[in-house]
């Protein structure tokens, strides 16, 4: 099938040879069956890394295989329980780090199946949304501005549908697709202009097709070997830790050489010495860095997941936390995207319509007193054309059961039906629909009346949307669309049902009504119409939208969302501005902006009017002051992006059109819309809403702030304890003494102290002032805001004191025969309980005593078994040869916690010294982008 000549084809062979239906598409047997033999609809991936090779890979390093070496040769001078051991241990390692990548990997791999592309398609009769991949041959599905393609097509049919073939073809200019069928035999693809094919995006028009071939049958999947090369980039901290990691190699190195010369140097074995240099430099390199920068990105992203967010591409999971403004769409973000008209507006009469939500009940009233819309020609002129230019559509549906059973609260009326009115498509739309039907006007009553003949598709750009319609002999143009563009098109006016010129006065009137509506927070339609003469070309909107006749205008409720205002606060708190940008009317907008607190009082709101006239200059000048921008058109949200990136921004912007993607795509996080997005806006966005919610962005933007806090407690942890490690020994060799622990202590430390806990800081919960900061610097470094001085300070402190306690077991057991094997013993417990006890210390960026201690269960958990591992080394008496301990005493466990508490708690107490001291000295503040609600944002 997938050799013929699709273009060739009439609409009858095409249904034919695909075995499909044009008005009811397969049916649902004959699609089941086809995905079964055809397969999915998808391009053959290349596969990951195989779980073998990523275990194998955990033991290439080559420290590892050098210690491996050493091992082997150990084994061979007949150390072999030693050999033994630390084979397990570098098993029990590699395990480890399989785990960590393993995990990683697989979360990554579940995000990406998050966003798989859905389709709409006509199945069995009914219109479906189903996942691309069950598309199959023959399936109908309808595309509108903003879709994918999700299989190859041949259309059926085009309103004014323009598709971007650049992906396939390379060429960037949309092309015009058109219905009919095609003679020329051999047309290059880019010729076949009532195909579409996989991968490519509608930029304009709607229209339908039927599914000709999928998969890797379709053109892309014979280029898909070509197209796969993309390759998944690591976020900006992870390239910048790679790097950190060889600089810390080449310390480690250079410290463990100087440690094993000195050692030699004074006296110590050589292969002895050589031996623990190896372990050393094994101990101290941060291999499991990487793997558990990604786990915390990617358990981050998993937790965004639960507050709706979905993050498209890793590197903004950073960028979210450095945040510092959030340009946000007002409807379906900002408010809830439940329409209700309340208000109608029609030559100066000004009609109230009641009822709530979707369902069709309520009533007209003029003046307080109910009107019957039967015999009002205009009002029935208004609501003909809101529900015949219109896509939605209304359907009652039975409750839920538990819905049903539910008993009514007091003051609630019993359910009178057991059914609820639910819509398909807009909700601006369905809106006018319930309107209509108030009036005792139907849908799809009408729509027997009037064929539709042509559709002029809503663009954000046009801000309206026709119909060209049929009606006895006749054909009429019904238009709806933003009032204060729409009388711009019209000629005429009805007023008293009589059509007079659309005078100056008269456009004033409709102007002031819209004014005062738009005041009263409600989004305002306006209506339109005429007459089309006999031979009229009305291919294009332009065409048709001209010389109209003005009816009147609707006016509906969008609520805002309640935990917006709370978010909107938050962020404030944060020093993240928030601006709103909408297509909407400016009086609507500003008066939402300040029922949820965007706007102050003196806050300044711009139209796209105002915009269109500004330089770039002049925008970046009051960029900063701006809270709301109103009437603009997508391409004004780029310049937006670009002024507040010009002015040191970190700039979160939201779209859904597809006119919105590339702002979306030039903002430092893309957000695009889950519901009402289109996939190419989806495509351009590294984060994605599944409930359209600006709170959910906040949640984001908190998931981010806490990702990258965790990430820097894991850093300062990992690092830390090796810098202990490192010191320990160093010092030792310098001055001279004895080895204070022996290689088998050294990897044991190592795996017992790498590998749990610093795991489960990076699941930590959040610090409580979290959002109470100004965002951070996206170029601020790593070990800013004195980490990398507590790194230093606490490893050296922690190498100290383990040395000092070793050295103290050690002049206490002068004379006696295990002196060195218990204050070895000694210096082990030490620096394991050390970092034990520092690890809490590094859930704060303050002191441990501004945790609550047992709040992390992973934490207590990982440094309980930590624990218990450590004291079966010490007390189960058949590994005591293995680790070379003896079991300690009261009197040295008191040594241990007094040696093992001082660099935590010292600098804990002079931390909380310094802060009150800090205190009564006076705080530091700064103000918060927005200057009209400047509020006290703390700097760190
Ligand atoms: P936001 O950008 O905040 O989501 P919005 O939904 O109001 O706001 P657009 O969808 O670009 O922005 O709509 C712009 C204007 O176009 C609306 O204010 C309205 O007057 C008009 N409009 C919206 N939907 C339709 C439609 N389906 N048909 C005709 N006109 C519409």
């Amino acid at each position: 099938m997938e050799d013929q000549a699709w273009h060739q084809l009439g609409e009858e062979q095409l249904l034919k040879v695909l075995g499909s239906d044009r008005d009811g598409g397969l049916t649902r047997e004959k699609a089941e069956e086809r995905l079964q033999t055809e397969g999915p609809n998808e391009l053959a991936e290349k596969r990951g890394e195989s779980p073998l090779k990523l275990l194998l890979n955990q033991f290439k390093d080559f420290m590892v295989l050098v210690l491996l070496g050493a091992t082997v040769i150990s084994g061979l001078l007949g150390e072999m329980l030693d050999a033994l051991t630390i084979v397990a241990i570098i098993l029990i390692n590699g395990l480890l780090g399989f785990y960590q990548e393993y995990r990683a990997e697989r979360s990554l791999r579940a995000l990406k199946e998050l966003s798989a592309p859905s389709a709409k398609v006509l199945r069995h009769g009914e219109s479906l949304q189903i996942p691309a991949r069950e598309l199959v041959a023959g399936d109908i599905v309808f595309l509108e501005s903003g879709d994918r393609v999700p299989a190859d097509l041949r259309f059926l049919q085009c309103n004014e549908l323009s598709v971007d073939e650049s992906a396939l073809t390379g060429e960037s200019v949309p092309v015009v697709k058109t219905a009919g069928r095609l003679e020329a035999q051999d047309l290059p693809l880019g010729d076949r202009r009532n195909c579409g094919y996989l991968g490519t995006m509608v930029t304009r028009g709607t229209g339908k097709g039927i599914v000709t071939v999928t998969g890797m049958k379709t053109e892309m999947g014979k280029i898909a070997d070509l197209i796969q090369k993309t390759e998944e980039a690591d976020t900006p901290l992870q390239h910048r830790l790679e790097q950190l990691g060889k600089i810390l190699i080449v310390v480690a190195l250079a410290l463990t050489v100087v440690v094993v010369l000195a050692g030699i140097l004074h006296g110590q074995p050589i292969y002895e010495m050589f031996l623990a240099g190896v372990s050393l430099a094994v101990a101290a390199i941060p291999e499991g860095l990487p793997a558990i920068v990604t786990i915390a990105l990617a358990l981050g992203v998993q937790r965004m997941i639960k507050r709706r967010a979905i993050v498209r591409k890793l590197p903004s999971v950073e960028t979210l936390g450095c945040a510092s403004v959030i340009c946000s769409d007002k409807t379906g973000t900002l408010t809830q995207n439940k329409m209700t008209v309340t208000q109608l507006w029609l030559a100066g009469r000004s009609i109230e319509v009641t009822g709530e939500g979707y369902e069709p009940v309520g009533v007209l009233k003029e003046g307080g007193k109910g009107i019957d819309a039967r015999g009002d020609a205009a009002l029935r002129r208004l609501m003909q054309i809101a529900a015949l230019c219109n896509n939605s559509e209304l359907t009652q549906q039975e409750k839920a059961d538990d819905e049903k059973k539910r008993k009514p609260a007091k003051g609630e009326p019993a359910a009178a039906n057991a059914s609820e009115w639910t819509i398909k498509g807009d909700p601006t739309e369905a809106a006018l629909l319930v309107a209509a039907a108030k009036t005792g006007l139907v849908k799809s009553t009408l729509q027997s009346l009037y064929t539709r003949e042509k559709e002029y598709p809503f663009d954000a750009e046009r801000k309206r949307m026709s119909v060209l319609v049929s009606h006895q002999g006749g054909k009429l143009i019904c238009t709806k669309g933003a009032p204060d563009v729409l009388v711009g098109q019209c000629a005429y006016v009805l007023w008293d049902n009589q059509v007079v010129p659309f005078t100056a006065t008269l456009r004033q009137k409709v102007l002031s009504a819209n004014e005062s509506m738009a005041k009263a927070s409600l989004r305002v339609l306006g209506m339109a119409y005429r007459d089309v003469k006999a031979h009229e070309a009305c291919e294009r909107g332009e065409q048709a939208e001209n010389g109209l006749i003005f009816v009147g205008l609707a006016g509906m409720m969008d609520p805002p969302r309640k935990e917006v205002k709370e978010a909107i606060y938050k962020c404030r708190q944060a020093g993240i501005k928030t601006v709103m940008i909408t297509g909407d009317h400016g009086t609507t907008a500003e008066a939402i902006a300040k029922t949820l607190g965007i706007m102050g009082r003196e806050g300044r709101a711009v139209t796209g009017t105002e915009l269109t006239a500004m330089s770039d200059e002049e925008l970046d000048k009051i960029a900063e002051e701006v809270q709301v921008y109103a009437r603009v058109s997508p391409e004004h949200k780029l310049r937006i992006v670009q002024a507040l990136q010009r002015r040191g921004h970190v700039v979160a912007m939201t779209g859904d059109g597809v006119n919105d993607a590339p702002a979306v795509k030039a903002a430092d996080i893309g957000i695009a819309m889950g519901i009402t997005g289109t996939d190419v806006t989806k495509e351009a966005s590294s984060l994605v809403l599944s409930d359209d919610n600006f709170s959910s962005i906040v949640a984001a933007v908190e998931e981010g702030r806490g990702i990258y806090e965790n990430i820097r407690k894991f850093i300062r942890y990992l690092l830390a304890s090796n810098v202990g490690e490192i010191m320990t020994m160093f010092l030792a060799m310098m001055a001279g003494f004895p080895l204070p622990l022996v290689p088998i202590q050294i990897l044991w430390v190592n795996l017992v102290t790498d590998g749990l806990p610093a795991m489960a800081l990076g699941v930590d919960q959040a610090e409580s002032d979290l959002m109470q900061h100004k965002p951070r610097s996206a170029k601020e470094n790593i070990f800013a805001r004195r980490l990398g001085w507590k790194i230093v300070s606490r490893g050296i402190l922690i190498g100290i004191c383990t040395l000092g306690a070793f050295v103290i077991a050690l002049k206490a057991g002068a004379g006696h025969p295990q002196q060195l094997v218990h204050a070895q013993t000694v210096a082990f417990a030490t620096l394991v309980m050390a970092q034990l006890i520092h690890v809490f210390d590094c859930r704060s960026s303050r002191s441990i005593f501004h945790r609550r201690l047992l709040e992390n269960k992973f934490l207590v958990f990982a440094v309980l078994s930590s624990l218990l591992l450590m004291l079966a080394v010490l007390y189960v008496e058949p590994l005591q040869p293995v680790f070379k301990t003896v079991p300690l005493d009261l009197r040295d466990w008191a040594l241990i916690l007094v040696a093992a508490g001082i660099p935590t708690f010292a600098m804990g107490i002079g931390s909380v010294l310094g802060s009150s001291r800090r205190r009564n000295g006076g705080r530091k503040i700064s103000y918060g982008g927005n200057s009209a609600s400047a509020k006290l944002v703390r700097t760190r």
